[in-house]
């Protein structure tokens, strides 16, 4: 996985081979209180993501795998490395 590499956006445009599935846990919809199974969504090539209910399509979660990242302070700190090991 090379993710993060083309993070300021525009040149693998529209391409789709970088989507990716990202796996939720289930969720209790706001909008309409039913509950959600856990499932999949797929990135577009920017590891973007919208998680929505199923049942009335209000948008649960709107996050990126880059923001997932940014999140978790150690997965930052291993990129940090291992981007190091091939520079
Ligand atoms: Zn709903």
């Amino acid at each position: 996985m090379s993710l993060g590499m083309y993070g300021d956006g525009g040149s693998m445009r529209g391409s789709g081979i970088y989507s990716q599935e990202v796996s939720y846990d289930e969720f209790d919809c706001y909008n309409c209180d039913k509950r959600n199974q856990e499932g999949e969504v797929s990135t577009d090539d920017w590891g973007r993501y919208i998680i929505e209910c199923e049942f009335c399509s209000a948008t649960y979660l709107e996050s990126s795998l880059d923001e997932d990242r940014a999140s978790d302070r150690e997965d930052a700190d291993y990129d940090a490395w291992r981007a190091s090991q091939f520079d």
